[in-house]
């Protein structure tokens, strides 16, 4: 397989496992029509799903990487950092995910009371017919029950107008430590990326501790192109990557075909300057 820089590599989607709206399966068969060369399955704060996509790849003739992505408690924000090629059956990054999956119903229950004061009730008991996995009720799942009632047209209304910090249904949360979420995907023999960076909030020195601190700990890679990025926010991250020396990955973020922008595999290619993550992980293709 090629691994330069020129390969259809979609390095980040969800499933029915964290807040997608497509079963694993379903997800290899559409990234296979897509024209994805390399594929790997992120869910939010699980590896549940792992065994189901790779086997469904093995029989598309897909090259598979292992993936998850972890939600992670940084300097007040919360940032995403994506694993990839780790041995998904690794007690330690198994038992840091539960514990990270962990607090996410009661969070839920404080959400809908929240949003019962301006009026939206039954919001707790509405996401929960949207999740697919007990364990991991998101906001996603409030934001598709939103629509459906009618309260928003889209759910990127719903993540304007509630949900997000100072609006209503929003709960603060704390979730894994960076060094952890590091420690639990490279102890698995895996990499760690920072998730979609142009995402965050942040000023430019707690980006830079973020990145420092981060491969402090054994980061290693970086989203450059990625289904949130504009091709200015892509360009930036390139050269973010190439002054820190970081691996640049690809990947859509996808999770439904009625929410997406992006859909598997529909990306622009990583600058050919740049070092990929999968030309570190080639090894752990499977
Ligand atoms: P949670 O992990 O429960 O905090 O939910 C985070 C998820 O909400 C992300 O992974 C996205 O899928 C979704 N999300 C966050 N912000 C937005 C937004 N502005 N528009 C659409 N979806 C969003
Ligand atoms: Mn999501
Ligand atoms: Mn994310
Ligand atoms: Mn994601």
């Amino acid at each position: 397989m090629a691994v330069n820089a020129m390969l259809n590599a979609d390095l980040h989607c969800h499933s029915t496992v964290s807040d997608g709206t497509l079963s694993p399966q379903a997800l290899a068969e559409r990234a296979k029509a897509n024209g994805v060369e390399l594929w790997a399955l992120t869910d939010h704060d699980e590896v549940g799903g792992q065994s189901s996509a790779l086997q469904a790849a093995q029989h598309l003739g897909l090259k598979y990487l292992t993936g998850t992505e972890i939600s992670v408690t940084f300097a007040g924000q919360t940032v995403h950092i994506v694993g990839l090629g780790f041995d998904h059956q690794a007690p330690a990054l198994i038992e840091g995910l539960r514990r990270t999956r962990g607090g996410r119903s009661e969070r839920a229950r404080e959400m809908s009371a929240s949003l019962a004061k301006v009026g939206i009730a039954g919001a707790y008991e509405g996401a929960l017919t949207y999740v697919g996995n007990p364990e991991l009720i998101s906001r996603t799942h409030f934001a598709r029950f939103l629509v459906e009632t009618g309260v928003c047209k889209d759910t990127s209304e719903v993540f304007r107008k509630y949900l997000t910090e100072g609006k209503p249904g929003f709960v603060p949360h704390r979730w894994a430590r960076l060094q952890d979420a590091v420690q639990w995907i490279t102890g698995a023999g895996g990499m760690a990326v920072i998730a979609h960076p142009a995402r965050y909030h942040f000023s430019p020195t707690e980006e830079y501790a973020l990145i420092t601190e981060f491969m402090a700990h054994g980061g290693r890679g970086i989203e450059v192109v990625t289904g949130s990025h504009s091709a200015q926010e892509a360009q930036r991250y390139a050269q973010t990557a190439l002054e820190f020396g970081l691996a640049a990955s690809r990947g859509s973020d996808f999770h439904s075909p009625n929410e997406s922008h992006t859909d598997l595999g529909a990306l622009p290619w990583l600058p050919g300057q740049l070092t990929s993550v999968w030309e570190l992980l080639a090894k752990r293709i499977q």
